[in-house]
C-alpha cells in the first residue's frame, strides 16, 4: 500500500424524513468520504457520525477536525504497509471512532479493488445474502408511527425495530403487534432508561421481543447484567460495546446475549472483525448496526454481515428509506428483504451526487 493522495470530502444530505430517537433529532445526514489513492486505484471510506448531541459526543466538526490535523498526515507520513500495520498506527493515534472508520475502511476498500477480490473475501465472510430489518425512530403519535411501518413494510424487510424512551415503549409496542401480529419484533432504547426501571422494563417480556438493544446508559454494564437476569428478552448492547474490551467484560458479567456491531462505533472493519470473532467463540450470536451511514458505509456493513456470527438481520436498509440521494452507485436496494453480496461486490462512487452536497474538500499528497 503506497498511499499517494488522500482526499476528504465533507457531504450532507437531507434525510427523507427526521429521525428522532431516545437522545435527539437530526434531518440531515453528514459524511466525510475518505478517497485513498494508490498506483491508479482509489479506495473509499466514509467516516459518518452524527450531527449534534445525538448518538455520541462525536460530530461532523471534531470528525473534520481530527481528520485533518492528525489523521491524515500521519497515514501519508508513515505509509504503514498493511492494515494491520494501519490499525496499529490508528490505536497509537487514538481520537474519534469515526475519523479512524473513514481511513480504515477506505485502506479495506483500496485493497479489494487493487486485488479484485471483495471485501467479504478480504474478512473471511461466506454468507452470500444479508437480511435486513426496518428500523423506525420515535414519532409524535401512534398513528404516524404505524402509518410509517405500514408504508416501510411492504419493502420486505425481515424484522421491525423501533425506538424507544420513557412513556414510549408499552403503549406503542402494543399497538404495533396488534397492528402487524406477530411480525419479528425489536425494541432499540438508546441508553433512555435506569437501573430503577428494571421492574417497568420487565413488562417488555409479554410482547415477545427479539431483542431490547441498550437498555441502560453506555457506562453500566453491571446494571445491563442485573436486567438481563430479570428479563426474558435478550438484551442486546450497542453504545456499550465500543470495543473489544467492553465486550469482553460484558460477556464476563452476562450483560448481554446478542452485540450490535458498528464499524463506525469501534473504529473499523478489523475491529468489527475482532469483536465478531470474540462474540462468535463465546456462542453470542451478532448483528451490523448503523449510525445510518450513507451508501459507502452501508455496503461495507453488508460485507462485514458475511461472517458466520452475524445471525440477525442488519440495520442497513435501501438508500431510499432514509436519505432524498445517495453516494454510490448502484443505490442500496432491498430486495424480498434482502441484499445480494454479488450485487455490491464493488460500487462507483457518484461524484455528481458528491458536487451537489458538498461542505467542503482537502486533498493531502
Ligand atoms: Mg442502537
Amino acid at each position: 500500500m503506497n498511499i499517494e493522495r488522500i482526499i476528504l470530502t465533507h457531504v450532507r444530505i437531507p434525510l427523507e424524513e427526521p429521525f428522532t430517537i431516545s437522545s435527539g433529532s437530526v434531518s440531515e445526514k453528514d459524511c466525510i468520504v475518505v478517497a485513498v489513492q494508490s498506483n491508479g486505484v482509489t479506495g473509499y471510506g466514509e467516516a459518518s457520525p452524527m450531527s449534534g448531541p445525538f448518538y455520541s459526543d462525536d460530530t461532523p466538526e471534531s470528525t473534520w477536525t481530527y481528520l485533518v490535523d492528525v489523521l491524515v498526515p500521519a497515514v501519508i507520513k508513515e505509509q504503514p504497509p498493511t492494515i494491520g500495520q494501519l490499525n496499529l498506527l490508528l490505536d497509537r493515534l487514538g481520537g474519534t471512532p469515526f475519523a479512524r472508520a473513514g481511513i480504515e475502511t477506505a485502506a479495506w476498500d483500496l485493497e479489494a479493488r487493487a486485488s479484485g477480490n471483495h471485501i467479504s473475501a478480504l474478512l473471511g465472510g461466506g454468507r452470500s445474502e444479508i437480511e435486513s430489518g426496518l428500523a423506525v425512530g420515535i414519532y409524535p403519535s401512534i398513528d404516524i408511527l404505524l402509518k410509517r411501518i405500514e408504508v416501510y413494510l411492504k419493502e420486505g424487510y425481515k424484522r421491525l425495530k423501533i425506538k424507544i424512551q420513557k412513556g414510549w415503549d408499552v403503549v406503542p409496542l402494543r399497538a404495533v403487534r396488534k397492528s402487524f401480529g406477530d411480525v419479528p419484533l425489536m425494541v432499540d432504547a438508546n441508553c433512555a432508561y435506569n437501573r430503577d426501571d428494571i421492574e417497568h422494563l420487565k413488562r417488555l417480556d409479554e410482547f415477545g421481543l427479539m431483542m431490547i438493544e441498550q437498555p441502560l446508559k453506555k457506562d453500566d454494564l453491571e446494571g445491563h447484567a442485573f436486567l438481563q437476569k430479570a428479563i426474558e428478552t435478550p438484551v442486546c448492547l450497542d453504545e456499550s460495546a465500543d470495543d473489544v474490551r467492553s465486550v469482553e467484560r460484558a460477556i464476563e458479567l452476562g450483560s448481554c446475549k446478542i452485540v450490535n456491531i458498528k464499524i463506525q462505533r469501534v473504529g473499523g472493519l478489523q475491529n468489527a472483525r475482532t469483536i465478531h470473532d470474540l462474540c462468535h467463540e463465546n456462542g453470542l450470536p451478532v448483528w451490523a448496526g448503523t449510525m445510518p451511514e450513507l451508501g459507502i458505509g452501508g455496503i461495507h456493513a453488508l460485507h462485514l454481515s458475511t461472517l458466520p456470527g452475524f445471525s440477525y438481520p442488519t440495520d442497513v436498509e435501501s438508500s431510499a428509506r432514509w436519505f432524498t440521494d445517495d453516494i454510490v452507485s448502484p443505490r442500496l436496494r432491498v430486495n424480498d428483504g434482502v441484499f445480494r453480496i454479488a450485487d455490491y461486490s464493488s460500487f462507483d462512487v457518484d461524484a455528481e451526487v458528491i458536487r451537489k452536497h458538498k461542505i467542503r474538500e482537502q486533498a493531502f499528497t
